[in-house]
């Protein structure tokens, strides 16, 4: 006997056919003596139209509200897959973030799970029932309902496995596993049977949407075996083969597989980019720049600074798109000033694409080869950043999709 997590997205939640789908699979799961915890997320487009709603009445709605609203996606998912697991002829029951409670901080639409009370969880365990929790949502010390940021499901799911030291967490997706890039943009994209945990932080912290980065950073803190796998397979598929399905994060150490150069490439769309010109080169610049920035909780990204000439320097970073008129408002309105600095300009339209390898550590010429091929594919490369297993590259967001493909074939990706 094993005991599992499952989560489900919101494409496999995302009709009443799917979630009984979910229960036929999970009763089989339970039916072979396993424990099972079901972290399920709200059906497809519901966190979207419920953040939709707010911002049709106010278009900076309050945090705190927000959260209240867009748990309750998870609320409902919740309810529906313990119905359906009760008609498939289990024991079930159902929790919210706050029932658990999962306690998280106060950072409302990003917070952070601090702790998850497993004692409930635990009870309903030894009864022999399913216990379904509420993906994406916790409670903070005063009682507000907080979310974890989009996506953030998986974290519920990795962190609930991570406390009550699982066996497996299975994340089942609307894709059958990890792949070389993401599927919908290059066609000859390859699943991965593996891939090492660092190459997949890597490729979540890039952009790569399929696992949200905090997921990637508990499986590596708690050691979760952790594998992405399809729930749009037959529910009633031999559970051996559902088992060694879809892709498995591995710790390199465990891993006796060669590492293959470049693993993935990923990309994010939604960046941009701001640069502060003329500013005087000396100590104290870099945080008087970026520590209002980071005060108002905006993440910035890939930062350069250029060597000065006549002592003063010009200083560019990337901020979430998202972020990119409260960042400009932020430096034009003061900074600026106090600074001394020329101006402040910037571009909402660039897009990130970055090449992950381990294998990378051990091969040179992987940056050139990168390079070249963005040139001869005529594009432009506006910074760059680079670490021991990725090298990132910032262009114009309307050639990400050509610099994807360009590069997949260039590192023959398809190709096992
Ligand atoms: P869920 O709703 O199950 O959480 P997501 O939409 O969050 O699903 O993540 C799955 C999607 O991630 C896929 O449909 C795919 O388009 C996208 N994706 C991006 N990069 C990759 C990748 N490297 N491998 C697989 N899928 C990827
Ligand atoms: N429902 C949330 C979202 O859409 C969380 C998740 O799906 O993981 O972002
Ligand atoms: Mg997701």
């Amino acid at each position: 006997m094993a005991l599992i997590v499952h989560k489900y997205g919101g494409t496999s939640m995302g009709s009443v056919e799917r979630i009984k789908n979910v229960a036929r699979r999970v009763a089989k799961w339970h039916a072979a003596g396993h424990q099972i915890i079901v972290v399920p997320s709200a059906m497809s487009g519901e966190t979207n139209r419920l953040l939709g709603l707010a911002r049709e009445i106010s278009p900076n709605p309050d945090p705190r509200e927000l959260d209240t609203i867009a748990s309750t996606g998870e609320q409902v998912s919740i309810g529906l897959l313990a119905i359906a697991l009760k008609e498939a002829g289990l024991d079930a029951v159902s929790y919210t973030g706050w029932q658990v409670p999962v306690k998280t901080n106060s950072a409302f639409t990003k917070a952070r799970i601090e702790s998850i009370d497993d004692a409930k969880i635990r009870a309903d365990l030894d009864w022999c029932r399913v216990v379904v929790v509420a993906g994406f949502q916790g409670v903070d010390d005063k009682g507000n309902i907080t979310t974890l940021g989009r996506g953030g499901s998986d974290t519920s799911a990795v962190a609930i496995a991570a406390v009550l030291q699982a066996d497996e967490c299975l994340i089942y997706t609307d894709v059958d596993g990890i792949y070389t890039t993401d599927p919908r943009v290059v066609e000859e994209a390859r699943r991965l049977d593996r891939i090492t945990f660092e190459e997949m932080l890597e490729m979540a912290s890039l952009g790569s949407k399929v696992l949200q980065i905090r997921s990637v950073e508990f499986a590596g803190k708690y050691r979760v075996r952790t594998r992405v796998l399809s729930s749009l397979t037959d529910p009633a598929m031999n559970l051996d083969e559902e088992m060694h399905s879809g892709t498995l994060i591995t710790f390199e150490e465990d891993s006796d597989m060669e590492a293959s150069v470049i693993s993935g490439i990923a990309f994010s769309r939604d960046e941009a980019k701001i640069t502060v010109t003329r500013v005087p080169d000396k100590p104290g610049i870099a945080y008087q720049i970026l520590g209002p920035v980071a005060d108002a909780n905006i993440d910035v990204d890939m930062i350069i600074q250029n060597q000065s000439i006549d002592g003063f320097t010009d200083f560019t970073f990337t901020v979430p798109r998202g972020d990119y008129q409260r960042a400009l408002g932020i430096l034009q309105n003061g900074v600026k000033v106090h600074i001394g600095a020329t101006n402040v300009i910037g571009d909402p339209k660039v897009s990130k694409v970055s090449v992950v390898g381990v294998g990378m550590r051990s091969h040179v010429g992987i940056a050139s080869k990168m390079f070249r091929t963005l040139s001869e594919e005529g594009i432009n490369i506006q910074m760059i950043s680079t670490s021991e297993i990725k090298i990132s590259v910032l262009i114009d967001e309307k050639y990400m999709e050509l610099a994807v493909r360009a590069l997949h074939k260039v590192f023959e990706l398809e190709q096992a």
